[in-house]
């Protein structure tokens, strides 16, 4: 079972990973956007960390959706509310429970990443976030490392296809060839997943 402890783990975990991982996701968003998503997400994640650490709220459903409401708030891009989306949405479905099961987990995020794509409009090979968290989601039945691995395979995969949703859709054909930053900022929030299993 996953406790609310497990769900700051993975906050912290993501945090901590964004930090490392800054610089890579803004270069990754100059060819192809406004380079700007490290910071962004940094600027997030830094907040959550924060606001986690002031309130520490006791269920999981309490950790995701305050961390997604401190997304929404802080990230001034198209990645803020989407994510802030994914958190709270993953959040709700979570209900009230103390403890959740991976199965029941897997259920939420899948919400959560509906919840995206209703949001921002984007499905499956559009370049975006979208094409590691639904091989995640797909994935995650069989482990955190598995999903993982899939994210990772997702975000990889974004390399040779246009974009068609988000800044990087204005460059047509020319954004052919470069790795999605949101999609590779969401392998590694499902990669913390791994980290916060680990303790
Ligand atoms: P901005 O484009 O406003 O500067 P960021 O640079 O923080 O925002 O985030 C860009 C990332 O957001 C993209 O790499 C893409 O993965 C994701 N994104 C943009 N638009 C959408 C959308 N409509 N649906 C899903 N993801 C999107
Ligand atoms: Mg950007
Ligand atoms: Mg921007």
């Amino acid at each position: 079972m996953l406790d609310a402890d497990f769900f700051r783990r993975w906050m912290t975990a993501t945090a901590a990973s964004v930090d490392r991982e800054a610089d890579r996701l803004t270069a990754l968003d100059s060819p192809i956007g406004d380079a700007d998503h490290g910071s962004n997400l940094q600027r997030g994640f830094r907040a959550v960390r924060a606001e986690l650490e002031k309130e520490a709220p006791d269920t999981p459903g309490g950790v995701l959706t305050l961390a997604g409401r401190h997304l929404i708030s802080t990230v001034g891009g198209a990645s803020g509310p989407l994510y802030g989306t994914l958190l709270r949405r993953t959040g709700k479905a979570l209900g009230d429970d103390a403890e959740v099961s991976e199965e029941q987990f897997t259920q939420a995020l899948r919400a959560g990443v509906d919840g995206v794509m209703k949001l921002g409009g984007a499905s499956a090979g559009d370049k975006t976030m979208i094409d590691a968290l639904v091989p995640a989601v797909e994935a995650l039945g069989d482990g955190f490392a598995a999903a993982r691995s899939a994210a990772e395979e997702g975000a990889e995969a974004t390399t040779p296809l246009q974009a068609r949703k988000g800044r990087a859709s204005y460059l047509g054909e020319r954004s052919k060839g470069h790795q999605d930053p949101g999609a590779t900022s969401s392998a590694l929030l499902i990669a913390a997943l791994v980290a916060a299993a680990e303790g």
